[in-house]
């Protein structure tokens, strides 16, 4: 094992620089000093920050704008090999993670954490909780932080769920093997709507879902590609005609696409 504090290497096959600086930085994370947190309970720490440690998510990240912390479910292991599971009550396939330990993993994560599920939810990420969407993401924004408790094999054991009052929350009607690709997709969602995390502010607010209506269609130079040219109201340099243009777009979109957002639109502008 390298020393962590050892200088990053960066030659050689077994170069590790590309991981090595968010990984030091989700370590240095201090805990509540203002930033909003995100702390993710998981068997696999060395998933993360994973792609929320690129772009426009990793640079706020190492501005500070939001901190990341892993919680090692493992360390909280039971005896010489730190299990963490056990077989199904009631017979059946695969492994259930066992209450004891994810309370005690709970626990840690509790320490320094709002007590006010508003302020600071606690989230188990699984395919039975209610679908994640953007509403969900803007509020878990407003809070001062989040807990995500990821799930492997069948699942959690219910009880320290009911006890621990966890809400469950699904990425999608699918299964994965594990709730850490979940959280990072929710808290891509989430982070990016933390103030100052995009450059540009107003990118969020005419984006797909924060109008009730998914994106108009968008193009970029060359102003003729192949034989397909960008539409000339967006060159026309008429902002009315194009905000009323692009109003419309979105609303053939999405009556085309989803007709249960486009329903949703017409009720609310009634
Ligand atoms: N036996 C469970 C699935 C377990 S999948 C069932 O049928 O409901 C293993 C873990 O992956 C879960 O504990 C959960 O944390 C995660 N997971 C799987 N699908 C998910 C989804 N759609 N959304 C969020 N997390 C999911």
């Amino acid at each position: 094992m390298s020393d962590p504090t050892d200088p990053p290497k960066s030659h050689g096959r077994l170069s590790i620089s590309a991981s090595v600086r968010p990984r030091e930085l989700m370590q240095a994370s201090p805990r509540l000093k203002g930033a909003w947190a995100a702390r993710i309970i998981t068997l696999f720490p060395e998933a993360f920050p994973g792609t929320l440690g690129l772009s426009l998510t990793g640079k706020a990240h190492e501005m500070g704008l939001w901190a990341l912390e892993t919680i090692d479910l493992r360390s909280f292991g039971l005896g010489r090999h730190r299990n963490v599971d056990d077989t199904p009550a009631g017979g059946g396939a695969g492994l259930v993670l066992r209450p004891d330990v994810v309370a005690a993993a709970l626990d840690q994560a509790a320490i320094g954490a709002p007590v006010d599920r508003a302020a600071w939810p606690l989230i188990y990420l699984s395919p039975r909780g209610r679908r994640f969407d953007q509403a969900m993401a803007r509020h878990w924004a407003q809070a001062q932080g989040i807990t995500l408790l990821c799930g492997r094999f069948e699942g959690v054991d219910e009880r320290v769920l009911e006890a621990y009052g966890v809400e469950e929350v699904s990425l999608g009607d699918f299964v994965l093997t594990g709730g850490e690709i979940a959280a990072q997709a929710m808290l891509d969602a989430t982070v990016r709507l933390i103030p100052n995390v995009l450059g540009n502010e107003a990118s969020t607010q005419e984006e797909s879902f924060s109008t009730g209506l998914l994106e108009f269609p968008q193009y970029t130079r060359p102003a003729l590609w192949h034989d397909h040219p960008v539409p000339p109201v967006l060159l026309s340099g008429n902002h009315g005609e194009i905000a009323k243009w692009r109003l419309a777009q979105a609303e053939a979109i999405t009556k085309a696409r989803r007709p249960d957002l486009w329903a949703e639109y017409e009720a609310g502008k009634g």
